[in-house]
């Protein structure tokens, strides 16, 4: 990144947009107002941006149901009895996964409980979970309720990984060295793939590897990384993952989730697992008969009727992005936050009023950047706000600003800049 020389004018960040071959799709989003004007949204991460096809998309299944009721789940180009197979493919793309590996369902909190039931059996030898300290609330809970209903004590067998002194981020020598260091009592890996707060985008190749040397799974929450950094779970050999399709796959709030399970379990009904009919062979399911016989891959975890709206609202976003090439989406990313992470340390640089506590090194991060503010607080914050620029907050004191490949420009990080400069020349 350091070869490309960014400058902080308008003419320079006008040049990058006009190279830019995925400017066009900012046209597919609604942006919100602010005073009036329309937002710098930097807040993908949080909630993405209503695609304006969604209507078009719910439309449509509104007047399947209108006009065929019942007779929706059968007929029609995408009867609903087999809706699910239709986001299969962008997903595939979007988490490195085999088609049969993925499924949307649920929410993601759910589906996070529904694979500890399959993978995470402790033993009174094999017990452990590893998990970045600090992790996301509903991942911490989630960890205590599942160890607690094992009879087990949370305080000995979650085990939470930290940074060094003095630093903000993990090293992947030190999460190495930590699973190696529970061993044989080691039954989980269970962390971020990209962490919320801190932006760090976890090597979960390593880990995975490390995880597996000694016996122990290895999942992952990618709330934060599907649809922002590159995946290759199957190839990773990663065993489980979920995330949300609300942040950056940009589907609407609390819209459904999806899992990941390696092809290594597809045909594993030994594997205990809570089911539904709606993971029953499909070829079987309408026999309403006694035994489960879970269908081959990740369908086999789904356990109720799929959630056809919500569905509908997933794929207009999914279409986009399979429009747009996950590769493409990228590549302009590392060039967008790169253009982000120049003008904060050109213009706060000296001040150290600012400092970006996500990695440097585009392979450990994805679009968001987490900055420290440690002059004038959420006050600095709420000025940007009132100047349009829609970022979010996480106390104490950081700010994580996400300028999404997709939708934002280089001229709203020059824009945000120019907002930055006139806020710090207040604040400091
Ligand atoms: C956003 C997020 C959640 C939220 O979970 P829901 O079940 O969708 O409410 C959980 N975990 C992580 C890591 C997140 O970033």
């Amino acid at each position: 990144m350091k070869t490309l020389s960014y400058s902080y004018t308008e003419a320079f960040a006008q040049e990058m947009d006009q190279n830019d071959p995925l400017r066009k799709f900012r046209e597919h989003f609604f942006f919100p107002k602010v005073n009036g004007q329309e937002a710098l949204y930097f807040c993908g991460n949080s909630l993405g941006l209503q695609p304006k096809s969604v209507k078009d998309y719910l439309n449509k299944e509104l007047n399947n149901w209108a006009e065929m009721a019942v007779d929706g789940h059968f007929h029609g180009e995408d009867a609903w009895y087999h809706i699910r197979k239709k986001s299969k493919p962008a997903l595939a793309e979007i988490l490195g996964a085999q088609e049969h590996e993925v499924v949307a369902m649920n929410n993601l909190t759910v589906n996070l409980h529904l694979l500890m039931v399959t993978f995470y059996q402790p033993t009174k030898e094999r017990y452990k979970i590893l998990i970045e300290a600090g992790a996301f609330p509903s991942d911490q809970y989630m960890l205590e309720s599942q160890v607690k209903w094992h009879g087990l004590d949370p305080d000995t067998t979650i085990i939470e990984i930290k940074p060094r002194e003095g630093e903000h981020t993990l090293r992947t020598e030190d999460i190495v060295a930590e699973i190696k260091r529970h061993g044989k009592e080691l039954a989980l890996v269970n962390m971020a793939g990209l962490q919320y707060y801190s932006g760090q985008l976890f090597d979960m190749k390593a880990i995975t590897k490390a995880a597996h040397e000694v016996g122990a799974l290895a999942g992952f929450d990618l709330a934060h990384a599907a649809g922002n950094a590159p995946l290759s779970l199957h190839d990773w050999e990663v065993d489980f993952a979920t995330w949300c399709s609300y942040k950056y796959l940009n589907s609407g709030p609390g819209n459904v989730s999806g899992i990941y399970i390696h092809e290594k379990y597809a045909e594993r009904p030994d594997l205990p697992r809570f089911a539904g009919w709606w993971g029953h062979d499909e070829a079987q399911r309408f026999l309403m008969e006694k035994g489960f016989i879970p269908m081959f891959g990740a369908d086999g975890w789904q356990l109720a009727n799929s959630n056809v709206l919500a569905l509908a609202a997933h794929q207009a976003s999914l279409d986009i992005f399979h429009k747009a090439g996950i590769k493409n989406l990228r590549k302009k990313s590392e060039l967008l936050t790169g253009y982000l992470e120049f003008l904060i340390r050109e213009i706060s640089g000296e001040s150290g009023i600012l400092e970006i506590i996500t990695p440097e090194n585009p392979s450990e991060r994805g679009c968001q950047l987490s900055l420290l503010i440690h002059q004038g607080g959420k006050a600095v914050f709420d000025e940007w706000y009132q100047h349009g620029v829609v970022g979010d907050w996480r106390n104490p004191n950081v700010i994580r600003l996400a300028p999404t490949p997709l939708y934002n420009s280089f001229m709203d990080v020059f824009r945000f800049a120019k907002i930055l400069e006139q806020s710090l020349n207040k604040f400091a």
